[in-house]
């Protein structure tokens, strides 16, 4: 628990002292606009160089006391973000406080679990409590829990398995691109539309840091060796993924800042009475929420490494199974909510493009 305050609040002050670019968010419904400081990926490059350097190089830390203590830090995790959720509950009643649209029901256990203050923050306003548990020490506690059960396998046998590497650099890579993307995440519904209760608290702290490396766990008790043949099939699943995901979500982005743009100009579009145009054609023409499946096929590569052993023991295949689950979810939101925005335009749309996340399939 003392290491576990301790990473929590070192990142806190971290993010405190440290300089970093500032940025707006979006406008709240009140009328205002909060200014976020964006120093994750700073504070990043400092504590994983920091792991990697005494870990690896200078061997003055054995980082496979996180393997050994798993349990204890995850424990250590739900108490703390169980009790950071009733101090969140409890200050949302102050006066002037903002709300959620969908946190302040009036049912306390409902309005506790998906949380009632849209923005909380501390220090007068400078440290918004939200933003900092969504990026800094969850997720970057995720890429050192991983690194550290490299470093558990590295101390017992001398080296590091290929699928460890896998899994090490995939998740490392999806962890520095949403760090140094930091502004991003101002736009997205955890910040702009939900509060900040059990749910994102518990997410952000204990699920995320300590189920996304369930695969990494897996390894070190049950090392993989994966063939040249096995190694290629992964990294090809991975970067099919990889163009899918960003294949679409480019596409989109592009399309979105200037539709006149060389690269998205030749799409087929629905115009909507809403004034804006639907894609329907090109990565987009072949399902509603094809960025989603490449996004999970990724969390495939992400699991392959431990192998079909792994597959029988499900744990380490826990990432794309959840995730599975999530995107469905998360697809059936988004509809309803484009069903309200495009009214009949989204039927015409449905029409054309049939499927709503597998081409042909789903
Ligand atoms: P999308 O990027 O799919 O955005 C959905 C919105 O895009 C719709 O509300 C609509 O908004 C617009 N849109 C939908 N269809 C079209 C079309 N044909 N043409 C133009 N615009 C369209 O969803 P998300 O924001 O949920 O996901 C973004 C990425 O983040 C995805 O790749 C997803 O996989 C990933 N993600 C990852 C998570 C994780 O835990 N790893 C969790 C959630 C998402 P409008 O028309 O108003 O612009």
């Amino acid at each position: 628990m003392l290491v576990y305050l301790a990473w929590f609040f070192g990142v806190a002050l971290l993010h405190v002292i440290l300089p970093g670019p500032k940025a707006e968010g979006v406008v709240l419904p009140n009328g205002q606009r909060l200014t976020y400081k964006l120093n994750a990926f700073r504070i990043f490059l400092l504590t994983y160089g920091a792991a990697l350097y005494f870990g690896f190089v200078s061997r003055q830390l054995d980082l496979g006391w996180l393997y050994d203590n798993f349990a204890q830090l995850l424990t250590a995790a739900i108490i703390f973000s169980s009790g950071l959720s009733v101090y969140l509950y409890a200050s949302s009643f102050q006066k002037g406080a903002l709300l959620s649209g969908h946190g302040a029901t009036g049912y306390p256990a409902y309005d506790f679990w998906m949380g009632r203050e849209l923005n909380p923050r501390l220090l007068r306003g400078a440290f918004d409590l939200k933003e900092f548990c969504e990026l800094y020490p969850g997720m970057i506690g995720w890429a050192l829990i991983n690194l550290g059960m490299a470093h558990k396998q590295w101390a017992a046998t001398g080296s590091i398995t290929t699928s460890m590497l896998l899994v090490n650099v995939f998740q490392l890579y999806y962890v520095m691109d949403a760090l140094w993307c930091e502004k991003a995440i101002l736009t997205t519904m955890d910040i702009t539309t939900d509060g900040f209760g059990f749910m994102l608290a518990f997410g952000d702290l204990a699920w995320v840091p300590f189920t996304f490396t369930s695969c990494a766990r897996y390894l070190v008790d049950y090392p993989q060796h994966l063939s040249p043949a096995a190694t290629c099939l992964v990294l090809g699943v991975k970067l099919l993924g990889y163009s899918i995901f960003r294949g679409a979500n480019s596409q989109k982005d592009m399309f979105r800042a200037n539709p006149a743009d060389p690269a998205v100009a030749h799409l087929r579009t629905l115009k909507t009475e809403r004034g804006t145009q639907l894609i329907i054609s090109g990565w987009w023409g072949t399902a509603r929420h094809i960025n989603y499946f490449g996004d999970w096929i990724m969390g495939v590569a992400w699991c392959m490494p431990a192998g079909v052993q792994g597959l029988a023991a499900v744990v380490p295949y826990f990432y794309c199974i959840y995730f599975a689950s999530l995107l469905i979810h998360r697809e059936r939101r988004d509809e309803h909510a484009c069903r309200l925005k495009y009214g009949k335009d989204w039927d015409k749309y449905c029409a054309l493009v049939r499927y709503r996340i597998v081409p042909y399939l789903y």
